[in-house]
Parts: structure tokens; C-alpha cells; sequence
């Protein structure tokens, strides 16, 4: 028999969810149906944000959100590049240049000072990561968007559950992403939602999510119109059943990672060789990903004996201005974000999730403490 392998990030099913879908098969209603808005409201309600829309996925989730704050042709966003690619694509989509920008070596979130820097007149937003699920500096953020005039999105594919000083990540920015991926903190399978406050935001993505169509008054019943350019973005009530069958798991999924957290904090914060991710005491940390740095050990190497060992880590990330085509699109290059650069070549991503028992923490804090000390 082959040993499973540990994975870096997995989702948790169990029969309540299974049920849940079952429900939703059962009812009727597979697409379009009245579960979505008690997936949204439910979300909403727990980042203490006005309104919310589920849509396919986090990708469609950033696109809706850049859609909804205006961005097109001639308008720049910065956007830091040690994340996935998805935060910047978001800006191409809408025709829009991703202007990159290094992270801040603590945070690892978007370097503010060199943002501020790269503000010019064109610049419409700012979009920031709360990388691994530990928050960006909100307050430095709002202060600078305040003075030049921006729109701030928050890519929080990492941070559901997560808090900047005691507010909840979902209230901080104009607009808000999420992902219910697999290895999100809760999953619908494919999935993803926006929260805002401002109504028209809403109202617009609302149409973006479902072909920019929408029925009008004065008209007969049959009648809907395209309004606005919009795309099939939409959530089923399938995901959405397993959604809600997932919050009520939230609490206790994002108290299980912080608790391995804490034992790899106690474990490998004893190690020399070992830098451990960012935990600011500002922020209530989701615990997305526990990415750690080696400070002379090759990280390939390790990566490859923790595979033979039976644990499977990952990278987080390549950055984007490494990536070929952001090279061809941008003309950036190799030494273009040093402080991206430098951690990117260290880091690796060591396996973290919910239904982590203590056989594999413990395994996995056994071989790394083996190669790293
Ligand atoms: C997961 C993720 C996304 C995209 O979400 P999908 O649901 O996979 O489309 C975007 N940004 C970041 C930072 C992510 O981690």
C-alpha cells in the first residue's frame, strides 16, 4: 500500500455537508435559487459587511470587484507581486495595467512605502493581499487611499476569519474578495464571493455575475435587458448548500489551525536556521498557510526529502513579476522586488489544515526539526 502523502492544504467533507447537498438535489432549486442569498447574508453578516455576492470562483470574485470599481483602459492598479497570479490578472481582464510593488519583509503584504511611491496620476486602486491569512496594514492603506483618492480591494483568498486591529477582514476595504477553493478555509468546491458596503458596487456586480442582464420595470414579464457587460459568473445553490454547511464549521476549522499554528510557533521558533511567517500582534491570524523560511538551507532540497518522507509542501509563491508572461507584458524582471525575491527563493509552505490530527503534526514537526537543526 502506498503511504498518503500529507498535503500542504486540504479540504474537510464530512456527512453534515454531504447532507446538505443532498438537501439542495432534493429541492428543486440547483441554480439560481434562494440558497445563495443565505450563503451571502451569512458571510456578510460574519465580516460585518452590508452586502455580499457569491459568485463561480475567487478569480471571478477579484474580476467582478475590479469591474464594479471602474478599472479599464489607461487606469493602474498596484498590486504587490508575491501573491497569486489571480490578484493581478484581475486588472488585465478589465483592460486595466497592474502596476507591481515589493512586500514589506515583516508582513509580507504589500509594501506601503514603495506603493505610495508608485502612485501616479492614472492610479485608480490598490489591490492588497492579507498573505497567508495574517492581515495587510489597513490603517496605512485607508490613509493613503483617503489622501490620493483610491479604491482599495482586499484579495482576502487567504483571511476569511481574519481581523486588522480587532475589525474584520471583509470591512476594511471598498471591496472585499474571497475563495472557497479546497485549501480555502472554507470550501464550496469551486467558489467565491465579494463583500462591500456601497450599494452601487453591489447593484453592479450583481448584473456582472449573470451576463449584465436584468428585467426592467415597464415591461412585460418575460422581458430582461443587457444592461452592463457581464459574464456567467454565477454561484449554483449546490455550492451554496455546501457553503452554508461549511460556515457553520468556520469557528471551529480557523481554532484548529491556529492551534497547529501555535505548535509550529513552539517547535521551530526554537530552530535557528528557521524563520517562522508573520504573526504581528495587530492582526487575529486565519492561518491560511504556514509558510517558513530557511535562512542558509536549500530550500529544494528540503522540499524534495520532506517529499520522500511523505509530506508534500508547497511554495507561496513564484512572484508574479517572475512569471514569463507578466516579463513579456510588463518588461519587469529578475531583481526587480528584492525584498519579494529574497523571500520567495527561502520559503516553503508546510502542511497546515483542519483535519490535520496530531500523528501528522507531529510528523511533520519531527522531520523538519531533523533537516533544520
Ligand atoms: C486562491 C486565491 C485566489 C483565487 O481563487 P480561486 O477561487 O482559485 O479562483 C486569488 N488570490 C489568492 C491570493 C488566492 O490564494
Amino acid at each position: 500500500m502506498t503511504k498518503q502523502l500529507i498535503p500542504y492544504g486540504r479540504q474537510w467533507i464530512d456527512s453534515s455537508d454531504i447532507k446538505a447537498v443532498t438537501k439542495i438535489l432534493h429541492s428543486g432549486w440547483i441554480t439560481q435559487g434562494p440558497t445563495i442569498e443565505t450563503f451571502e447574508a451569512k458571510i456578510a453578516q460574519k465580516v460585518s459587511a452590508k452586502y455580499a455576492i457569491a459568485v463561480s470562483n475567487g478569480t471571478a470574485a477579484l474580476h467582478a470587484a475590479c469591474f464594479a470599481a471602474g478599472i479599464g483602459p489607461g487606469d493602474e492598479v498596484i498590486v504587490p507581486t508575491l501573491t497569486f497570479t489571480a490578484s493581478a490578472n484581475c486588472v488585465l481582464f478589465c483592460g486595466g495595467t497592474p502596476v507591481l510593488c515589493d512586500i514589506d519583509p515583516i508582513t509580507l503584504a504589500i509594501n506601503i512605502n514603495e506603493a505610495e511611491k508608485k502612485i501616479t496620476k492614472k492610479t485608480k486602486a490598490i489591490i492588497a493581499v492579507d498573505f497567508a491569512g495574517h492581515s495587510a496594514e489597513w490603517d496605512k492603506l485607508r490613509l493613503i487611499a483617503k489622501k490620493y483618492n483610491l479604491i482599495l480591494i482586499d484579495d482576502a483568498a487567504h483571511a476569511l476569519g481574519s481581523k486588522f486591529k480587532g475589525e474584520p477582514i471583509g470591512s476594511l476595504a471598498d471591496l472585499t474578495t474571497f475563495s472557497f477553493h479546497p485549501v480555502k478555509a472554507i470550501t464550496t468546491g469551486e467558489g467565491g464571493m465579494i463583500v462591500t458596503n456601497n450599494k452601487n458596487y453591489f447593484e453592479k456586480m450583481r448584473l456582472f455575475r449573470s451576463h449584465g442582464i436584468a428585467k426592467t420595470a415597464n415591461h412585460p414579464l418575460w422581458y430582461q435587458e443587457m444592461i452592463e457587460m457581464g459574464y456567467n459568473y454565477r454561484i449554483t445553490d449546490i455550492q451554496a448548500g455546501l457553503g452554508l454547511s461549511q460556515f457553520k464549521k468556520l469557528d471551529k476549522f480557523l481554532n484548529r489551525r491556529r492551534k497547529i499554528a501555535q505548535e509550529y510557533i513552539k517547535a521551530f521558533g526554537k530552530i535557528k536556521e528557521i524563520v517562522l511567517p508573520p504573526n504581528e500582534n495587530w492582526t487575529l491570524h486565519a492561518w491560511h498557510i504556514f509558510p517558513i523560511q530557511f535562512k542558509s538551507l536549500d530550500r529544494n532540497i528540503i522540499f524534495d526529502k520532506l517529499l520522500k518522507s511523505g509530506i508534500k509542501c508547497q511554495v507561496h509563491y513564484l512572484p508574479i513579476h517572475l512569471h514569463p508572461y507578466y516579463q513579456k507584458k510588463l518588461g519587469c524582471r529578475k531583481g526587480d522586488f528584492p525584498n519579494a525575491e529574497k523571500y520567495f527563493s527561502r520559503c516553503l509552505t508546510i502542511p497546515l489544515f483542519p483535519a490535520m490530527d496530531k500523528k501528522m503534526v507531529d510528523k511533520v514537526i519531527r522531520e523538519i526539526t531533523k533537516l533544520a537543526s
